[in-house]
This record gives C-alpha cells, sequence and structure tokens, in this order.
C-alpha cells in the first residue's frame, strides 16, 4: 500500500494548489474524487446498454471486426460527455480516465497488457501527453496489468480523421498506423482510447495487434457514440 499512500499525499498537496474538479460539470470536488456527486448519478452508462462484442448502441457485429469485445463507459453524443472528452485531449487531466476506468474495470478481465491507441511523435510532443495512454495508465493499475509501451505506432498526418467518410476512414487508417516486432503471441490485450466513432481507428489498431500474435483484444473507451449507427441509415 505505500506507493497508493504517497500517491494519495502528491494528490492531496496538488488539490491545495490546484483545486480537484469534476470532468464534466467543472465544480470543484473533494481531493480523491474524479467525478461530482451530481455527475455520477445522473450520467447515462454505456456499459449497461451496449453490445459487447461490437461496443455498438445498435449492434453491429460483423466479420471484420479484429477486437473480441468492447466496452465503453459512456456516451459521447451526451454534450457534457463530448466536452468532458474534448477537456481531456486538450488538457491531459486524468479524472475522465480514472472515472472510466472505475465503471469500465466492473467488466474488464485480467489482461496480459494494455496498450493505448498511439499517436504521432509530433503530435504527442505539441500537446504533452496521449489521452489515451493516460487511460491505458488507468486501467492498467486498477486490473494491476502492464502497460504495454512502443507496441504500435501512428504517423503524423496533417489532416484530423473527422474530416473524411467511414470508407475513406478505413483506407487511410491501413497506412497511417503500423505495429512494432514485439511478440504478442497467446496475450489478451486491452486496447484503449478516448472515443469509437465509426470504430476505425481502433478496429485497424486491433488487426495489428493480432497480427502480432495477440489471442484476444479487448477494447475500452472512455465513449462511444450512440446516434452515429442509427443515423448513418439515413
Ligand atoms: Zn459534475
Ligand atoms: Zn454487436
Amino acid at each position: 500500500m505505500p506507493k497508493t499512500f504517497l500517491k494519495s499525499c502528491k494528490v492531496w498537496i496538488l488539490d491545495i494548489l490546484f483545486p480537484n474538479r469534476c470532468p464534466f460539470c467543472n465544480e470543484i470536488i473533494r481531493w480523491d474524487k474524479s467525478v461530482c456527486e451530481d455527475c455520477e448519478h445522473g450520467l447515462d452508462i454505456a456499459c449497461e446498454q451496449i453490445c459487447h462484442k461490437c461496443g455498438n448502441y445498435n449492434c453491429s457485429c460483423n466479420d471484420d471486426n479484429c477486437y473480441d469485445n468492447a466496452f465503453a463507459a459512456l456516451f459521447f453524443d451526451d454534450e457534457k460527455v463530448s466536452n468532458a472528452v474534448y477537456d481531456f485531449k486538450r488538457t491531459g487531466m486524468s479524472n475522465l480516465a480514472e472515472y472510466t476506468s472505475e465503471i469500465v474495470g466492473k467488466y474488464l478481465e485480467k489482461a496480459d497488457l494494455v496498450v493505448g491507441v498511439p499517436m504521432g511523435k509530433r503530435k504527442k510532443r505539441n500537446r504533452g501527453h496521449n489521452q489515451a495512454e493516460i487511460l491505458a495508465k488507468c486501467i492498467g493499475e486498477r486490473l494491476d496489468t502492464a502497460v504495454g509501451k512502443n507496441i504500435l505506432y501512428k504517423i503524423d498526418t496533417k489532416e484530423e480523421q473527422h474530416h473524411f467518410s467511414e470508407e475513406e476512414r478505413k483506407e487511410r487508417v491501413k497506412s497511417l498506423f503500423y505495429g512494432s516486432d514485439t511478440d504478442l503471441s497467446g496475450k489478451t490485450i486491452i486496447l484503449c482510447d478516448d472515443v469509437m466513432t465509426t470504430g476505425a481507428t481502433i478496429n485497424r489498431c486491433a488487426e495489428l495487434l493480432k497480427e502480432m500474435g495477440a489471442k484476444k483484444v479487448i477494447v475500452c473507451v472512455c465513449a462511444v457514440t450512440k446516434l452515429y449507427k442509427s443515423q448513418r441509415e439515413g
């Protein structure tokens, strides 16, 4: 427990200098909390409503999915949640990741390694953090599982993915991500990202992990889009 105790001391001291805030409403919260009570009871928990195979609200399981299970804590369509995700991307403040790991942690089985969806090196250097890796660290701590470093890589690009259609995304992600020569034979991997929209990025990363030998890939995200799949039909 001393590690936990030291961590608590650090958080407590930091809290005096920088008060801890709820990622969803910005209210000041106790130093050892990751969310305020109102938000904790008011948020729509996605894990209870989505398909645990494909991770979607409207199940869209198909043979193209390279991952075996997917768990999302919240719905990105809720403005409180999407704002919290954007703040998390920008600041790297870990409360959203802590809260996500608490919700999703109940559904996750013990794995061999936790891996975050990679960010281009230049982008990570400019931003100072990769939010997917922050979530991976929180999940790793909660499950007492090692966090994998330098497993997957991403090439730096100028254009953001959301300017492209789903088909274009699928084609593009193939060339954007690549794996290392790490041998993952027989291993169960938890793959983390902040948001899942079309799932193209996550699926490509899962595909690479499988190519590296992984037996099972379990996806874990802070939020998933609820309306996306049904909107797409229209
Ligand atoms: Zn709140
Ligand atoms: Zn499904």
